[in-house]
């Protein structure tokens, strides 16, 4: 037996340390690591399980062209021309990156450098567009940086935390039992605000059952109840908040609790007994996730949700803060080196100052000057024969965008597709002209940032199988070949994750003057001094210590911003859709189920795909527990099994995200949600869609 390496689980934006110790070639035991602050030795299921899924089954091993394999040499020029000659012809805005928050913070590096800086295209997106692109927009607008202003330890010292749109106890279970251990220590109140009856409802102080997409609605009138009782902390807001013209009189007006319950279609007694649970504690934690990002109104939702934290000074201090976590174990790395289409680098926006900052740092030729595609407006640009070579590396748009329908057609018909992944066939795959084998987690070498910031290594356990190569290498064998001629080789001579992870932290640090960034700034260049030794042993850390303790947000003025915003209509069903389609995730499952289903354990769960229904929608459309039924809705229809549950609303229905093409032949939920957008944010609205429903 081989001694014990420290890394990160392959899943979660908790960011769990695991202790993995090597017991055969491809084999492994997991053990949640004690001294990783994230999880104090704590895993969920799919952590648990995580040793059984690192075989070879299913594993692509040798870059391949079409069926064929072929050498790394041919497959990388291959790639290099394609890109070359249609920038050549068509322009930069031609090709696109489709990324992911499963790669390591030195891949995404590497790929945002080449596309933003070398290719000169901000067309790079990342699947964390669906995940958590609402909370970086509501952030930058109050805060003027994207700055997550929550660590777990605040969740050990609220007295209230207030979980809304989460699904905690499955979503985030490791987190969850922590929220658990705070009310069994000090009694911690917990208020889950979240349509559905779930899980992490059990045990909850209160759970408001609200009508979907009516949370705007709920913080508007919390913050009415707050203003009229004398709640709101004014020392606070004169010194440290801009508050719009008439904000007060718009709040004011419209906001009381009946009309307020009247909206959300809440009982007037609990959600009264919400807004004094909330007066009571001042040291209150709002913890949001998809059910908050994943709306057409997502961003407002987050500021809605800001706003009371700033009225009543709960930010900045122990305890007390808004707080968005994060679905992806890297979707956090991927905001530090600019990962979204429409972030440049270190958290910078696309002003003037910072592109020509970061060209020079790069020495950029080609440096983009503007926000590229987000996930939706990518694909549908493909489907429209705008851009005409894509990579895909480390995701499955084929399953998990909205509309995927018409995304499999936009991949059908793009001129030329690579992706780069550990799977040898996924529903994305079929349409590869070029596949690369990449590393999977336990040969991943690399660095992660969770929900609260905090930056842990994920260390190889196992050698690399067959051909498989770490994205970083392959994206920079790309991009060697790409600028040949032209000396891009020298950016892009990296040997090891330790060269990339060291200019990463340069350019964090290089003429950064962002207010905030100072100590993120600080963290990183201390780290960029550093050798290989220590980037080998680099201990968990968290950047940026309680952000906004004084006070002074990254706004010109120094203070954060409130925003007016209102409550968007909630359409009454439609005869044709009388039901409204929510989606989510499985407790022992995690996207489209590559690694996961490789866990017979982890499938006892749930085993199939189900549609969640309350009994009396069920009875009118007779169905019963078990029964096959068709899930329509305007964009596509799939089948699922028949789950009856009262812990959905009345007209309400609940499927998965899993299930793919590989996995079984209905279940399909990517194929039934619009492809509708949050106006700031890109961020897709899979929470609330037209439905009907009927027996096959
Ligand atoms: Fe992994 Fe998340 Fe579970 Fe922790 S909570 S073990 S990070 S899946």
């Amino acid at each position: 037996m081989r001694a014990a390496v420290r890394t990160t689980c392959a899943y979660c934006g908790v960011g769990c340390g695991i202790s993995a110790t090597p017991t055969g070639e491809r084999e492994v035991t997991i053990r949640g690591d004690e001294a990783h602050p994230a999880n104090a030795g704590r895993l969920c299921s799919k952590g648990t399980h995580l040793g059984e899924t690192v075989g070879l089954a299913g594993r692509l091993l040798h870059p391949m062209i079409g069926e064929r394999r072929v050498k790394w040499d041919k497959a990388l020029d291959l790639v290099a021309k394609r890109f070359r000659d249609t920038i050549a012809r068509h322009g930069p805005d031609s090709v696109a990156f489709y990324v992911s928050g499963q790669l390591l913070t030195e891949d995404y590096y590497v790929a945002n450098k080449l596309m933003k800086g070398f290719i000169g295209s901000a067309n790079i997106d990342t699947n964390s567009r669906l995940c958590m692109s609402s909370a970086v927009a509501g952030h930058n607008r109050a805060f003027g940086e994207d700055v997550v202003p929550a660590s777990y330890e605040d969740l050990d010292k609220a007295d209230l935390v207030v979980l809304v749109g989460s699904n905690t106890a499955w979503c985030h279970p490791v987190v969850y039992q922590r929220i658990q251990a705070a009310r069994a220590e000090r009694g911690t109140k917990l208020v889950v605000i979240d349509p559905r009856r779930t899980e992490t409802c059990e045990g909850a102080d209160l759970h408001l059952p609200l009508r979907p997409g009516s949370d705007v609605a709920l913080m508007n009138g919390l913050l009415a109840w707050l203003a009229e009782q004398g709640m709101v902390d004014k020392a606070f807001m004169e010194s440290h908040v801009e508050v719009p013209e008439g904000f007060w009189e718009y709040i004011a007006a419209g906001h009381d609790l009946w009309t307020t319950a009247k909206t959300c279609d809440l009982n007037p007694a609990l959600l009264l007994r919400f807004y004094e649970l909330f007066a009571e504690n001042p040291r209150t934690v709002t913890m949001f996730s998809q059910g908050i990002n994943q709306s057409i109104r997502g961003t407002d939702q987050v500021n809605a949700i800001i706003n009371v934290h700033l009225a009543t000074g709960r930010i900045g201090q122990p305890g007390a803060a808004p707080f968005s976590i994060t679905g992806q174990p890297n979707a956090m790395g991927g905001r530090e080196v600019g990962g979204l289409a429409s972030t440049l680098a270190a958290h910078m926006d696309f002003a003037p100052g910072n592109v020509a900052r970061v060209g020079r740092f790069w020495a950029a030729p080609t440096m983009a000057t503007k926000p590229g595609l987000k996930a939706v407006d990518m694909f549908r640009a493909i489907g429209e024969g705008r851009i005409k070579a894509l990579w895909v590396m480390a995701t499955n748009p084929a399953v998990s965008l909205p509309d995927a329908g018409n995304v499999r057609a936009a991949l059908e018909k793009c001129p030329f597709v690579v992706v780069s992944d550990v799977i040898a066939n996924t529903d994305t795959t079929a349409y590869a002209d070029v596949r690369f084998p990449a590393a999977a987690w336990g040969e991943k070498d690399g660095t992660v940032t969770n929900s609260e910031r905090m930056i842990s290594r994920q260390r190889p356990f196992m050698a690399l199988p067959g051909e498989a190569k770490p994205d970083w290498w392959i994206v920079k064998e790309v991009a060697r070949r790409m600028g040949q001629g032209q000396g891009w080789g020298s950016a892009f001579a990296y040997d090891t994750p330790a060269d990339i992870w060291r200019e990463h932290a340069r350019l964090t640090a290089y003429q950064n003057e962002s207010r905030y960034g100072a100590a993120r700034v600080l963290n990183l260049a201390a780290c960029a001094a550093i050798g290989n030794p220590a980037y080998d042993a680099m201990e968990p850390f968290r950047w940026g210590g309680t952000p906004f303790a004084d006070g002074v947000f990254s706004t010109p003025s120094g203070r954060a911003r409130m925003l007016k915003v209102g409550q968007m209509d909630l359409q009454a069903p439609l005869a044709d859709w009388p039901l409204t389609l929510n989606t989510g995730r499985y407790r022992d499952q995690w996207h489209t189920m590559t690694r996961t289903g490789l866990a017979p354990k982890l499938a006892r769960h749930r085993e199939e795909p189900m549609v969640e229904v309350h009994p009396a929608d069920a009875a009118a459309l007779e169905l019963k527990e078990g029964d096959l039924a068709r899930v329509s809705t305007p964009r596509g229809n799939s089948t699922f099994r028949v789950m009856l549950s009262d812990g959905q609303r009345p007209g309400e229905i609940f499927t998965p995200i899993h299930w793919t093409d590989q996995t079984s032949t209905g279940g399909r939920t990517g194929v039934l949600a619009r492809p509708l957008v949050d106006p700031h944010s890109g961020q897709p609205g899979f929470k609330s869609t037209p439905a009907a429903l009927a027996r096959v």
